[in-house]
Order: C-alpha cells, then structure tokens, then sequence
C-alpha cells in the first residue's frame, strides 16, 4: 500500500534529528513555564529545580507532574502562559471524569499547529482533497469537531459541519453528499450503522471509504464490526484538551498502533503507582509534554490513559514511537471485591460471544459491605423471540466466560434489543449506585 504523508519531514525524521529538536524546545518550553506561570514555577522550587538543570531530555524526569487538578484549581485561564488578548480560541475538555472542564485556550500559532497536527492525522487515516469528509463529532468546546474540522480543510477535504445527532439526517447526507469520511467517535458510528440497519440502508448505498475515529477507548471487535457494516478502514486517534485535542497521536493505515507526533511532544510512560518509567514496551500511563505549546505549555501531563509503546517501524514510512489502541483510563478501574476490571474486558468477552449486540451496562451496587457488578446485555433482535432455553444458555455462557476472564462473579442480564441508552458523543458504560 502507498502512504500518503503531510509532512515528511518531521514524519519521517531519524531519532537523532527529532532528539536534538526535542531537547532544544524542551529547554525553552521549560523556561517559558518557569517565568510564566506561577502554579508551575512554585512547583519547581519546591523541588528546587530551576529551568538551567535541563541539559538532556531524560532530565525531563527532574520535573514535577501536571494533573487534570491543576486545570480545575486554576480553571479558567490560570493555565495560560499567554496574556489573554493573545488567545484566539478556548476548547475545554468534556468533563468526563471530574464534571469540570478543563480550559484549553490556543494563540494562532497555536490553531495552525493544531491543523496541521489534524492533516497528518486525517491523511494517515486515507484523507486527501478528493475527499467528502461528514464531522459528527459534536462541535463546540469539545476539541473532536473543531480539531477534525481544522485539519480536514487544510488538507483541502470537503467538510460537512454536522455535529453529532439526528441519526437519520447523518444517513441521509451521507447519502446525499457521497459522503467518503465519516469523522465521529466510534460509539456514535456503531449508532449510525445500527438506524442503517433499520433504514435499510447497507453500505454500498454509501460511498464510505474511511472511517475516523477516537476520543474514547475502542477495542478491536468493535473496530470489525465497523469496517464491515459501514464498508469503510477504521482508524484510531488520540489526545486530549489539556494537552491540545486529536492530533497526538494517530494510526496510519497500517493500523499498528499511533504514530506520535514527536516534534511537538514527548511521550512517557510511568507506573502510575510508582511514578517511575515502566520497562519499554511495558503498560504504562502516559505522560505528555508539550514542546511547541504557546497559550496552555504543559509539562509532564499526566493522562491517566494506559497504553504501551512500540518502537519498530511502521511499514508506512513513519518513524518515531507509536502507542497502542489505549486500554482504558486508570480511574476507569473498577474494583469489585478487591478485583480490578477494567470496563474494556467485559468489552472484548462480550464481542467473542454470538448473540449479543455490542450494546451493555455495568452496574454497580452496593449490599452492606459488599460490591455487586451487574452486566447487562443485549441481545439480538432474533433470539430474543427465541425460546427461554436458549436464553438461559447464553446467560450462562456469558457469566461463564466474564468469571474466566475476570476472576468474579457478574451477575448476568440480558435485555430487550434497543432498550439500553445509545450515545451520540462517548458512551457512559458504568453506572455507579454505590455511593447513592
Ligand atoms: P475528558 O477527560 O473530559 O473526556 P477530553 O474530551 O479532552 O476530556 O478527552 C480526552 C480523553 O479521552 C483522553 O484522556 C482519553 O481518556 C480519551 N481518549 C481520547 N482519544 C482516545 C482514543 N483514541 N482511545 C481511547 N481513549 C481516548
Ligand atoms: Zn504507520
């Protein structure tokens, strides 16, 4: 396969050409931070750590972390490095985790960085200017639509706007437009292939080629199922508000991993427990800094993703480190009875079993001084006709296979076809009645 690259020199940099460039703006960066912003600045001298003890880019590790509490306690403009008539535009986070946003502002250099982090992305992902590109990405602080939007124009794409929502008019302009890309997250586009479905719509209705997806963790199952039902390559992307939106990191069309777009940052990978630098290729929280930040410099974020790191190369024509497909988010853990399960395992059983939709809930209750996690399930249109037996079966098969995977007992519910809340942005899975 032929690779199309946007930017071939950084893309395809050596390692040495993209240290030395690291190290210089790293050092700069640093120093930018230190006399700029002051939650930051204290940080340092409580370490006694001044921006000169910088000489390499492992001194990098001398630094203190930034957390998602640092943009809450300083929301909103605290973060910003910048005077704000210099800001052009805010982002903000989707607040899934704490309920507050983070505040990302950008200068223009900033946005124009931004884009031509999102062309690359676009284009490892099939994009090129021939291309009718359908954003379905909610536009607004959310960085997907606004991130996506700015590097598909730059590539000179044709850009529908349309935001997430109203499923049937998604199908319909994809129709009427010959829709080539479908830019959502991949929650939202099992959606539109599931009213496809019911409309009766199947992929060579469509002209999809590329499917461009991210902003929430996806696992290889659901990836099948949508490049079967929508006729289309479905790539991952990465990143996040704090650090700048999508354009961290992206697969080629490979689908070996993210590439990561090195010249602007540098990727860690710590124990989160630890804080220390897990062996290569081990999981890890990522950690980024950015290197080319003016409005929202960041160093050493802590993303609280996990991931691994490979450092082959890629048969693109890329070099630099990729990551794998994340796994999940460490406050995404749930410990059940002193079990750690990650919602992405009870993901993958539940792709591996026929009969069932990629459509479940976990909930979580509390009986005195015991946690009970139930999966609901739902399952297909036909076998939910179907005789009681074989229901039973499949509760059995499911319960059989999670307690294999996970070491604990999950109470199985299979429900309705269509009766568990769909989601046009990232899908909620863990509904939490603990505390209640
Ligand atoms: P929030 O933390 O409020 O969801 P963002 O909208 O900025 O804020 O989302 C960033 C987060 O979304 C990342 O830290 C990560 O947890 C998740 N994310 C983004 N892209 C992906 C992806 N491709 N795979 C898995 N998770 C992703
Ligand atoms: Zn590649």
């Amino acid at each position: 396969m032929i690779h199309r690259l946007w930017d071939p020199r950084w893309e395809t940099a050596d390692c040495t050409t993209i240290e030395s460039h690291q190290l210089e703006l790293l050092k700069e960066q640093v120093k930018r931070v230190f006399t700029k912003l002051p939650y930051y600045r204290k940080k340092m001298q409580e370490r006694n750590i001044s921006p000169e003890d910088i000489h390499s880019i492992e001194d990098l590790r001398l630094l203190p972390f930034t957390t998602k509490k640092e943009f809450t306690e300083n929301y909103p403009f605290g973060m910003f490095a910048v005077p704000l008539n210099e800001v052009v535009r805010v982002q903000g986070s989707s607040g899934t985790t704490t309920g507050k946003s983070s505040i990302a502002g950008y200068t223009r250099y900033d946005l124009e960085t931004w884009s031509n982090l999102c062309a690359r992305l676009v284009t490892a992902a099939g994009v090129c200017s021939h291309d009718i590109a359908q954003v379905s990405f909610g536009y607004g602080l959310f960085t997907g639509g606004f991130g996506l939007h700015g590097g598909l124009e730059r590539v000179g794409a044709l850009v529908i706007p349309l935001s997430s929502g109203n499923t049937s008019r998604q199908i319909k302009f994809m129709r009427d437009f010959g829709t080539t890309a479908l830019i959502s997250t991949p929650t939202y586009a099992l959606r539109i292939a599931e009213v496809m479905k019911e409309e009766k719509v199947g992929a060579d209705d469509l002209s999809l080629n590329w499917g461009l997806f991210g902003a929430e963790p996806w696992s290889e199952g659901i990836r099948k199922q949508l490049d079967n039902d929508l006729g289309i390559i479905a790539t991952d992307n990465y990143g996040m508000s704090e650090v700048m939106g999508p354009g961290v990191s992206y697969e080629c069309l490979e689908r070996k991993g993210m590439h990561i777009a090195e010249d602007h940052f540098i990727v860690e990978m710590i124990d989160p427990e630890t804080e220390e630098p897990v062996a290569p290729a081990e999981v890890g929280e990522i950690v980024l800094t950015t290197l080319t930040k003016q409005a929202v410099p960041v160093i050493r974020y802590r993303s609280r993703d996990l991931s691994r790191l490979f450092t082959d190369t890629c048969p693109c024509g890329r070099t630099g480190v990729r990551m794998e497909k994340v796994r999940g988010r460490t406050d995404d853990m749930l410990i059940i009875r002193g079990v750690n399960v990650f919602p992405s395992q009870i993901e993958g059983v539940l792709l591996g079993i026929e009969h069932t939709k990629p459509h479940y809930q976990i909930v979580l209750t509390r009986h005195g001084a015991l946690d009970e996690i139930e999966v609901q399930v739902e399952v297909t249109e036909g076998l939910f006709h179907d005789e009681m037996r074989k229901l039973k079966h499949l509760e059995e098969e499911i319960h059989y296979k999670l307690k294999n995977e996970l070491n604990l007992d999950c109470r199985v519910k299979l429900v309705e076809p269509k009766s568990l809340e769909r989601f046009e942005g990232k899908a909620k899975r863990v509904l939490d009645l603990r505390s209640k």
